[in-house]
C-alpha cells in the first residue's frame, strides 16, 4: 500500500539540537522544510505594509501574533507538491498555534502526523546555550567548553567568536521560561492526541537520528 506523504513536527527546548535532527530528517526523508523562524524572517524582508510590520516586531525581539505563522504555512503548502511530506520547525509555540496547525493540515488531507519532541532537561539546555558562541568571520556556530571569559577561535578560519543577542543569560531563560509556561502545553497537547514521540536529547546526534528513524517504523508512519 503506497505510504501518505509524512508530516513531521518538531518540538524541544532551545538547545535540544531538534534542529540538527530537523535537518538530517528533512534530508533522509525527502521532506519539504518549513522552518517558521526563517520563513518569518524572510517575509519581513519584503517591501509591503504587513512585512514592514513585521520586522517592526523582530526588531523589538516581540513574538509574531499568532495568526502570523498560520499565514506563512499556507503560503508554503499551496506551493508544495500535495505527496511530498514536510517538516515543521520552530513551531507550533504555543497551544492556539498546534490547534490552527492541525486545522491547516486537516484541510490539506495532510492526515499522517508526527509530533517529535527531542527531550532535554531544562539545565543541561541552559549550559548547553551559554556555551553556544558564533563566529564574526564566517558566521558558523561553536561551543567553548570553558567559561565565557575564554575567547578562543574559530575552528574553521580562526576568526572571533563572539556570544549572540539571543544567548545572553536572560534571553536564554526568557527562551526556556516560554518553553515551560507554553510549550508544555503543545506537548501534553499532541500526547493526548496519540502523535507524540519522545526520544532523549542527551546522546550524539546520529545515535539520536537513528533512534528517530526506529521509532517512526515502529509508529508505521514511514515504511
Ligand atoms: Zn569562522
Amino acid at each position: 500500500m503506497e505510504k501518505k506523504p509524512l508530516n513531521i513536527i518538531m518540538l524541544g527546548r532551545s538547545g535540544s539540537g531538534k534542529g540538527t535532527q530537523a535537518q538530517m530528517l528533512v534530508q533522509d526523508l525527502s521532506l519539504e522544510y518549513i522552518g517558521t523562524g526563517d520563513l518569518l524572517r524572510k517575509f519581513s524582508e519584503r517591501d509591503n505594509a504587513a512585512a514592514r510590520r513585521m520586522k517592526e516586531t523582530m526588531t523589538q525581539g516581540k513574538l509574531a501574533p499568532s495568526w502570523m505563522p498560520f499565514f506563512i504555512w499556507m503560503e508554503k503548502l499551496a506551493y508544495t507538491d500535495i505527496n511530498k511530506g514536510v517538516l515543521f520547525d520552530g513551531s507550533p509555540r504555543m497551544l492556539q498555534e498546534a490547534k490552527t496547525l492541525d486545522e491547516v493540515l486537516e484541510w490539506f488531507e495532510r492526515d499522517n502526523i508526527k509530533v517529535i519532541l527531542i527531550d532535554i532537561p531544562r539545565e543541561v539546555a541552559y549550559e548547553r546555550l551559554m556555551k553556544r558562541r558564533v563566529c564574526d568571520a564566517c558566521k558558523k556556530g561553536a561551543y567553548v567548553e570553558k567559561g565565557r571569559e575564554m575567547a578562543p577561535h574559530c575552528l574553521y578560519c580562526g576568526g572571533e567568536l563572539t556570544i549572540r543577542s539571543e544567548d545572553y543569560p536572560e534571553a536564554i531563560a526568557s527562551r526556556l521560561d516560554w518553553y515551560d509556561t507554553e510549550v508544555v502545553k503543545v506537548v501534553e497537547y499532541y500526547h493526548n492526541k496519540g502523535k507524540l514521540i519522545t526520544i532523549s536529547g542527551e546522546k550524539a546526534p546520529e545515535e539520536i537520528h537513528e533512534e528517530l528513524l526506529a521509532a517512526l517504523k515502529e509508529s508505521g508512519a514511514i515504511a
